[in-house]
C-alpha cells in the first residue's frame, strides 16, 4: 500500500533522510520509531507531498506520488503532530470544510461526518466551537477529519504527543478501531509503548537511516524476555536473560539495588543503536 524506494531529503547542509526504503502492506500498521530529529515528520512530509525528496520515489496505493500526485492525494488522510484545526469554526464545520475540499456532496458528507461524530465519541460535540474543545478531543476531531474521506492510508504523526496516560490509551483503541475496518495505518512515534502496543511492524529510525524493520515480539525476542537495571558506578548497567529463572537466578548474587523488569523496544534500540529513542 506504501512503497518507499531510496528516499533522500537534505535541508540545506543537514541531511534528514540519507537513504530510505521499505514497503507498508495493505491494513497493516506500520509504526516509524526514533529518536527526535531522526526523520520521522520528513518522511510523513514527503509522502504526503507537503515537500519534495532530494532523491528516491515513493507510491501511495500504486500512485507515484510526485507523477501522480493529486491520485495519490486522495488516497490518504493525515494527522499532524500540531492541532491545525480552525479554532473559530464548529466541529461540525470542520469536517464540512474537509468534505467539500475532496469534492463530496453535500447529503454523502452529511452521512459520513455522522458516521465519524459517532464512531470518535464527539457527537454530542457536533455544534461546539473547536476552542471549546479539550486536547483529548482535538485530537480526536483531527483523526476524524483524516477520515472524511474515507482514505486507503491515514499518516498519524506523533498523533499522543503531549496527552495524558489515559487520553492516550483512548486514541490507541481508536487507532486500532480505524485498522481493524481496513485502513493501512503508518504511525510515527517517540512513545515505546506506544509502538509496542499498536504495530503489526517497526522500522527503527536513526539519524536518517532505516536501522531494522520487524514485528515488535522479534525485536525484543532478540535481546532477551527478561532485564535487571542496576546501578553501576553512577551509570545503569541492564542485563538481559531468556527466562524469569534465569534472571532470578543472577538477581540472588547480587548486592545493591536493582530493578526486574520485562525486555521492551526500548532495549531493543538501545543495542542496535546504542542510543535510547525517548531521551
Ligand atoms: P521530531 O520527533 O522532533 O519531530 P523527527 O524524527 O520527526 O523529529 P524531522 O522533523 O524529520 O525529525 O527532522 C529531521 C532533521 O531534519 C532534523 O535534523 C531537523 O532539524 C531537520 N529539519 C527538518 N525540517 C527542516 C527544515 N524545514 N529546515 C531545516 N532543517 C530541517
Amino acid at each position: 500500500m506504501i512503497k518507499v524506494k531510496g528516499l533522500k531529503k537534505s535541508y540545506g547542509g543537514v541531511e534528514a533522510l540519507k537513504g530510505i526504503s521499505f514497503e507498508v502492506h495493505a491494513g497493516e500498521l506500520f509504526a516509524y520509531l526514533g529518536p527526535n530529529g531522526a526523520g520521522k515528520t520528513t518522511t510523513i512530509r514527503i509522502l504526503t507531498g507537503l515537500t519534495k525528496p532530494s532523491a528516491g520515489d515513493a507510491w501511495l496505493d500504486g500512485f507515484h506520488i510526485e507523477k501522480e500526485g493529486l491520485k495519490a492525494k486522495r488516497r490518504f488522510g493525515l494527522v499532524m503532530q500540531s492541532i491545525n484545526l480552525d479554532q473559530e469554526l464548529s466541529v461540525w464545520e470542520n469536517l464540512d470544510l474537509h468534505g467539500r475540499l475532496f469534492g463530496m456532496g453535500r447529503s454523502e458528507r452529511k452521512d459520513r461526518i455522522n458516521e465519524l461524530l459517532a464512531y470518535v465519541d464527539l457527537i454530542g460535540r457536533k455544534g461546539s466551537l473547536v476552542k471549546e474543545l479539550s486536547g483529548g478531543m482535538k485530537r480526536r476531531l483531527t483523526i476524524a477529519r483524516a477520515l472524511v474521506h474515507a482514505p486507503a492510508i491515514l499518516f498519524l504523526d506523533e498523533p499522543t504527543v503531549g496527552l495524558d496516560a489515559a487520553i492516550r490509551r483512548r486514541i490507541w483503541a481508536l487507532i486500532k478501531k480505524i485498522q481493524g475496518q481496513g485502513t493501512t495505518i503508518f504511525l510515527t512515534t517517540h512513545y515505546i509503548e506506544e509502538a509496542e502496543f499498536l504495530a503489526d511492524r517497526v522500522a527503527f529510525l536513526d539519524e536518517g537511516r532505516l536501522v531494522t524493520i520487524d514485528k515488535p515480539q522479534n525485536l525484543m525476542a532478540q535481546i532477551g524476555a527478561w532485564a535487571i537495571d542496576q546501578m553501576d558506578d553512577g551509570n545503569i548497567k541492564t542485563v538481559y536473560f531468556k527466562s524469569r529463572q534465569e534472571a532470578d537466578a543472577f538477581v540472588m548474587m547480587q548486592k545493591g539495588s536493582f530493578t526486574v523488569r520485562r525486555v521492551n523496544l526500548e532495549d531493543s534500540f538501545l543495542s542496535l543503536t546504542g542510543k535510547k529513542v525517548q531521551c
